[in-house]
């Protein structure tokens, strides 16, 4: 009779320990599946500033901000072994989308970078680069972001019309391609700038360009 309580006893302890282990087993797998970024979403850069070759098997979406530090940082940072590694070897079209989580100065500079996409592709990435180059190392919160600034900076460029520029600013004359970005931007459930996506996969970290390199790589064996 003892000996039959201690057996019970015995099965009930391994019952439950197997539940637990079951339910763990069960946590674990599904937090896993979780952290995997398999979500890939198709994001249309149709009409976006774009660099490298057009047919590139492997599109790389910055989304950023002229006004925020990270982009700035990520630029001089990654941006550059990404140009060496991947752009100029035909392996990546990389493209730039506006977000505007800084307000009204994210929204200008936006309007006057679009302003010079359209007038002249040619130096849209030029005067991408002179904006980031503007940023305040110090302060970047105080208001740096005017009509002004644009203008003394885009006083650099010969090939950009000033009157062109103050006039498109002033009339927001871009915001039409201004609010594609903000729509993409959510359509992609974009929270951080800069965010980068590679082909439609978001990266978790966009200053890990170990995983980027890894995801490029991957992508490009996708496609083949
Ligand atoms: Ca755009």
């Amino acid at each position: 009779m003892k000996q039959n309580k201690n057996s019970n006893m015995k099965f009930v302890v391994a019952l439950t320990l197997a539940l637990v282990v079951i339910v763990a087993a069960v946590a674990v797998l599904s937090n896993k599946q979780e952290s995997l970024p398999t979500e890939i979403k198709q994001i249309d850069v149709t009409g976006q500033p774009s660099l490298g070759e057009e047919d590139a098997p492997v599109t790389v979406v910055e989304f950023g901000d002229f006004k925020c530090p990270a982009c700035k940082a990520w630029g001089e940072m990654i941006y550059p072994k990404l140009v060496n590694d991947y752009i100029e070897t035909g392996k990546v079209k990389f493209s730039f989308v506006n977000v505007l989580f800084h307000g009204k100065e994210s929204t200008l500079g936006s309007i006057a970078a679009e302003s010079v996409y359209e007038r002249s592709p040619d130096l849209y990435w030029s005067f991408h680069q002179a904006l980031f180059d503007a940023q305040p190392v110090e302060n970047h919160d105080e208001q740096w972001i005017t009509p002004e600034k644009i203008l003394e900076i885009a006083s650099g460029f010969p090939e950009i019309d000033p009157t062109l520029l103050k006039e498109d600013m002033e009339q927001e004359a871009t915001m039409e391609n201004v609010e594609i970005d903000k729509d993409l931007v959510s359509e992609a459930g974009v929270s951080m700038t800069p965010s980068i996506m590679i082909n439609g996969r978001m990266m978790e970290d966009p200053f890990d360009y170990e995983a980027i390199k890894a995801a490029i790589e991957q992508a490009i064996k996708d496609k083949d």
